[in-house]
């Protein structure tokens, strides 16, 4: 099959001869030819592929890319913060999900799986409901394929002041953005969808001021994103905890 029709299908896609070829060698989560040459230039690529504005950076965490839904959830929102989720899909509903593991208040906005969310249902929401903070939604949702209206729904979030999140999960490198023009502070993607690289980490894009924000917040350990981003600030790439390296390399490669 041709990659080109394989773009917004869902779950891992056919890799490449290539991207397999890079995980036949060993590297140390600790060497400085794995941190410098390859997690950073990843994360400087990723920023560069995310926004050509200035002020955002990047972060890879372990995990599929739940766990990176999840980690930006669980450390941007503080103790008394509350999201607003547009849920017109699994992915979605998956959002208002983590949060309620969470114990994260949330006004969920679902107009049901085939439609697109109402823009006046968001501004009453926000209008009306000074406690929201922070708005969450999905671009691409990828079981049904919908295209969500991000421009429109964080233009209004931005009028009303909250910080916006985004799942680009599906659609991050397929379809063309700039999170900068947007004003998205948190962008999420994972390493085997449209770049096409093997399962194993995901990664956010975001605003640094933000990101800067969630120090102390996370509430869980492994899936801290601001203390994963730290140490791989501070560290020239280097993970906080084993680092999926063979991923990491492929994902390069892709
Ligand atoms: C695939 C996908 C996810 C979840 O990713 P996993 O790697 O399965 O955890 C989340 N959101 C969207 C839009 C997706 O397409």
């Amino acid at each position: 099959m041709k990659n080109e029709y394989l773009l917004l299908t869902p779950g891992p896609l056919s890799t490449s001869e290539t991207v397999r070829q890079a995980m036949l060698k060993d590297w140390c989560t600790w060497d400085d030819d794995y941190n410098k040459e390859i997690v950073e230039v990843i994360r400087a690529k990723l920023t560069k592929l995310a926004t050509e504005h200035e002020g955002y950076t990047s972060v890879l965490m372990q995990g599929s890319g739940t766990a990176s839904v999840e980690a930006t959830i669980g450390s941007s929102m503080g103790p008394n913060d509350k999201l607003l989720v547009v849920d017109n899909g699994a992915y979605g509903a998956r959002i208002a999900q983590i949060a309620d593991y969470l114990n994260i208040a949330t006004h969920v906005v679902a107009p049901g799986e085939v439609s697109q969310p109402s823009l006046d249902k968001v501004k009453t929401a926000l209008e009306q409901d000074a406690s929201i903070t922070h708005v969450a939604i999905v671009h691409c949702e990828t079981t049904t394929g919908m295209l969500n209206p991000i421009e429109a729904v964080a233009t209004l979030a931005k009028e009303y002041d909250k910080i916006v999140i985004l799942d680009a999960m599906s659609s991050f490198g397929g379809i063309p953005m700039d999170i900068g023009d947007l004003g998205i502070d948190f962008m999420i993607s994972s390493a085997n969808k449209c770049i096409q690289g093997v399962p194993g980490f995901g990664f956010v894009v975001a605003k640094q001021s933000e990101l800067e924000k969630c120090k102390g917040r996370a509430r869980s350990l492994s899936l801290d994103l601001y203390d994963q981003w730290h140490c791989m600030q501070a560290n020239h790439g280097k993970w906080r905890f084993t680092s999926p390296t063979h991923t990491v390399r492929a994902f390069y490669q892709a």
